[in-house]
């Protein structure tokens, strides 16, 4: 058996091999490496997959979600809602601009942003909404967008981990996640559903003014070359990484196929077994599954990861700390939040490894080690 991996880039990389050392060989003979040919087609065809006006490339995915705060000109003190479970690039970048962090809790099941409890952290002070589609399954983002048109706040998405994923609004029409928002935000970090081979992101916006906004604020504030109107940054896709997103880009729909595949393979393994919660898949979202993430009732997670460590079965947590009882946002009064799905949640949850290059043989060694340890629990 191969050795399995969280993701198995490499055995990946093998199946493109010729086409993605094509691509790098092509950007190293033009040597534009910087805003090369490749950045603007990459901009282009992703436009089209996800059916969105603009796509701005950028340096990762932490930056897009800092520019598009940036370029929608929310001032220090204004209050960004987002759920505390998440990677914390998302309420980090609220804190670095000096915006309020105001975290909500999650839906039990979905595990995204519970939309009747960002109702009720709604102020005057609010200007924004992050939901963020974790492990690859949207949030409601219907009655998300509705809630937001009434308090007229802008919504940001973080779709770092659901690119491809669609959602399906109450009259069935269909959007691609982080098309719905008045911005969206990804990230081409290698892992991701989407990944490139070094450090990427991008955002969307169907809104001109806004694209204007955010081009400006990611290249230095310019407005016209050499004059800087607002303060920006620097932040942008090398052109080595689009011609690899290229290349990898028309195969995203089978790699989302591939890992399905694998999640439906577990969920049908661990299906009426007590101590299991297997992942929620909403009516409204096609889930991607950019994690595979068990809840685990009356077993103890952190044996259990040890348990598979010994069987060579990588397991991972994701999050073990909520952003709100992370120190960094101590001075925000974090702990104070009453956050009960979300500190649950933090302590139940693991993740198992899911890729597009799993082979039968693995699956079946993770899907019986789980088992073992779940028939024989460490006394
Ligand atoms: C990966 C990730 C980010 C940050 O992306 P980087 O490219 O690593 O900066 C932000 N939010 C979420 C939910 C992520 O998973």
């Amino acid at each position: 058996m191969v050795p399995i991996q969280m993701v198995d880039l490499k055995r990946q990389y093998t199946k493109i091999k010729s086409q993605v050392d094509a691509a790098i060989g092509e950007v190293l003979d033009s040597s534009a490496f910087i805003n090369g040919g490749a950045v603007q087609k990459f901009a282009g065809e992703l436009q089209s997959y996800l059916g969105v006006k603009h796509v701005i490339p950028c340096a990762n995915g932490t930056d897009a979600l800092q520019i598009a705060m940036m370029a929608l000109g929310l001032e220090p003190g204004d209050e960004v809602i987002t759920p505390s479970f998440t990677f914390i690039a998302t309420a980090e970048v609220i804190a670095l601009l000096q915006l309020k962090p105001v975290f909500v809790d999650v839906d039990p099941q979905t595990y995204c942003a519970d939309v009747a409890a960002i109702e009720k952290a709604i102020t005057p002070k609010t200007k924004a909404i992050v939901p963020v589609h974790l492990y690859g399954h949207v949030a409601d983002m219907e009655p998300l967008m509705a809630l937001a048109a009434k308090h007229n706040l802008y919504v940001i998405e973080d779709n770092a981990q659901a690119i491809g994923a669609d959602y399906t609004y109450s009259d069935g029409t269909k959007k691609k996640a982080g098309a719905i928002g008045h911005i969206g935000c990804t990230s081409f970090f290698p892992s991701k559903n989407l990944g490139c081979y070094g450090d990427g992101g991008a955002i969307f916006t169907n809104d001109d003014e806004l694209a204007a906004k955010i081009r400006m604020v990611a290249n230095h504030g310019q407005s016209a070359r050499y004059y800087h109107d607002v303060v920006g940054c620097n932040s942008r896709l090398d052109s080595v990484q689009a011609a690899v997103l290229r290349i990898k880009l028309p195969l995203l729909d089978d790699y989302i196929s591939a890992r399905r595949a694998v999640a439906d393979a577990y969920d049908a393994a661990f299906a009426g077994i007590p101590q299991i919660t297997t992942p929620h898949r909403a009516p409204y979202s096609y889930h991607v599954f950019h994690q595979y993430t068990l809840q685990l009732n009356g077993a103890d997670r952190n044996e259990l990861q040890k348990y598979l460590a010994e069987k060579e079965v990588p397991a991972m947590i994701y999050y073990p700390v909520p952003a709100h009882r992370q120190k960094m946002f101590e001075h925000f009064g974090g702990a104070a939040f009453d956050l009960p799905v979300t500190d649950n949640l933090t302590t139940k949850v693991i993740s198992l490894p899911i890729h597009t290059e799993m082979d039968p043989d693995q699956l079946e060694h993770i899907i019986q080690s789980v088992k073992s340890f779940l028939n024989n629990p460490p006394t």
